[in-house]
């Protein structure tokens, strides 16, 4: 087998990322992705909601949701550069237990 400067196991969406990453700061690097299924993104990455979440779910102090506006920012310029859609279509959350909380 041939050398790699990189492996990565698992082309779900965080593997894909990681070797756009790689092939983009190191073009000269051999970086190899290795799937178990026949297709990229048929685990979890295929089948999520399709959500680029604002973190609100999230702990308020916590990375993720620091995160959440960053990365939606840079999926946005991503799929513009790329020529991919996405719709911003807000998102609506009902707090149940403080609604009923409220009519007490
Ligand atoms: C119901 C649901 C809804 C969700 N909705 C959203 C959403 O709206 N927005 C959002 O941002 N996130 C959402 N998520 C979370 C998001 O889908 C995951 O965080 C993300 O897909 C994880 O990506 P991943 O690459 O880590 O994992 P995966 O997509 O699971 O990829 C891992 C890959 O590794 C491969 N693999 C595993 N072991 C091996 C091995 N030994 N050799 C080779 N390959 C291997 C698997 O086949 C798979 O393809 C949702 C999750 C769930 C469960």
């Amino acid at each position: 087998m041939e050398s790699v400067d990189y492996t990565i196991i698992g082309g779900g969406v965080i593997g894909l990322a990681i070797g756009y990453y790689l092939t983009q700061q190191y073009p000269s690097a051999a970086t190899a992705l290795f799937e178990r299924n026949k297709y990229l993104g048929e685990e979890q990455s295929g089948r999520n909601s399709g959500v680029l979440d604002v973190g609100h779910l999230y702990r308020h102090d916590s990375l993720k949701t620091r995160l959440c506006p960053k990365r939606n920012r840079m999926l946005a310029r991503f799929a513009l550069a790329k020529g991919i859609a996405y719709f911003q279509m807000g998102k609506m959350t009902i707090a149940e237990e403080a609604i009923k909380l409220m009519k007490k």
